[in-house]
């Protein structure tokens, strides 16, 4: 009932251009959609698998996936981010990005798409992602020292794997290269500077984000959290920082140079600073199901109504039924906060 006088109202609002976006009750445009295309890993870092090998997988075909993409963008989405899991395990990746890159947004123009990888297998395969049509490249890497990203991934010689794949990215043209930085409290609270440096010296954007409750081993605790407040105040020991204006409206990450405009660094502080009122984003799980929110307690299943052979007005009318009732915010740190039952590998980050 609430949802249907709700679409009413935005229609009467908004003219009929208004049942051709996606919005949720709370009145925000869905436009950024992130895909994890597998649930496989092969690396398990701390802050969001468990040690132990031995999980359950769940993919889908190519295909299913390019026919979700098509109906969300076909409702207004106008950037796809693929994750995972470990996006670059997926076989049939790079067909996935040419069919993608040959989409149109409903304003005609191509759609803005990214990936975001752990960078162990990109030295191979960044010419091949970039010819295929990617756009832009995310890579996870936790700290600038071989000892320390062991540590967190869990995989012996894992820094120079990713060393190598960034280099690879940006030889191939895919820049800049973002490179994003989970801190933890403990593990690498004291890469804040050196990565500071390594954004000066090798031309990458690096962003630093705030831990979530999303690991497979509920090990989150508020102090575990670096805040937004502390990487700052560690990245102007180094040198002053110059804010930088966003580039995009709903941008997540706070932008900075430092005074001489050498280096850019990002922090994403969903904990201390939380950007829920600016969220554009929906998530479609590797076995597709729509996640409304990183901390959403229920999934809708889209892939259910393709297998049941629905048509694109299905699968247009269940999104947007979904998407409507979108969560206004999380609710990390407050009493009677609920983890959500699956982690960021299967959600997709
Ligand atoms: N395997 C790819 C990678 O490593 O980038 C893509 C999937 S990974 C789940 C996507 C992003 O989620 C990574 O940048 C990772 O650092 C982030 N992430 C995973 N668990 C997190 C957590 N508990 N809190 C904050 N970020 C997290």
């Amino acid at each position: 009932m609430e949802h249907s006088s709700f679409t009413s109202a935005a229609v009467l609002e908004d003219g009929p251009d208004a049942l051709s976006r996606l919005q949720d009750r709370h009145g925000r445009l869905i436009t950024d959609l992130r895909v994890s295309i597998t649930d496989r890993c092969n690396y398990r870092c701390v802050y969001c698998r468990t040690g132990n090998v031995g999980a359950q997988y769940a993919e889908l075909p190519i295909a299913a996936y390019v026919r979700m993409v098509r109906a969300f963008v076909d409702l207004g989405i106008e950037k796809v981010r693929l994750t995972g899991g470990e996006p670059l395990l997926r076989r049939g990746l790079t067909d996935l990005i040419s069919e993608l890159a040959s989409m149109r947004t409903i304003n005609r123009s191509p759609l803005d798409l990214a990936i975001t990888t752990n960078g162990h297998l990109l030295e191979d395969q960044a010419w091949r992602l970039r010819d295929a049509g990617l756009n832009r490249i995310t890579v996870s890497m936790d700290a600038v020292d071989a000892e320390t990203a062991a540590r967190i991934t869990r995989v012996p010689g894992s820094f120079d794997h990713v060393l190598k794949g960034i280099q690879a990215a940006q030889r191939a043209g895919l820049e800049p290269v973002k490179v994003n930085c989970v801190l933890l409290r403990g593990f690498n609270d004291d890469q804040i500077v050196p990565f500071a440096r390594f954004s000066r010296e090798r031309g990458v954007v690096v962003r630093f984000i705030e831990f979530m409750p999303l690991d497979e081993d509920r090990s989150w605790t508020l102090d575990s959290v670096v805040s937004y407040s502390e990487v700052k105040t560690r990245l102007e020991s180094l040198r002053p920082l110059v804010k930088l204006d966003p580039t995009t409206s709903g941008e997540t990450a706070v932008r900075y140079t430092f005074d001489d405009g050498i280096g850019e660094i990002g922090i994403i502080a969903p904990v201390s600073r939380a950007f829920c009122g600016e969220c554009s984003r929906i998530r479609v799980t590797s076995d597709g199901k729509i996640r409304t929110c990183l901390f959403s307690q229920s999934e809708h299943d889209l892939y259910a109504i393709l297998q049941r052979g629905g048509t694109d007005n299905d699968l247009a009318s269940f999104i947007r039924r979904t998407v409507i009732m979108k969560e206004a915010r999380h609710h990390i740190g407050e009493p009677g906060f609920l983890k959500p039952s699956r982690s960021m590998v299967h959600i997709g980050g």
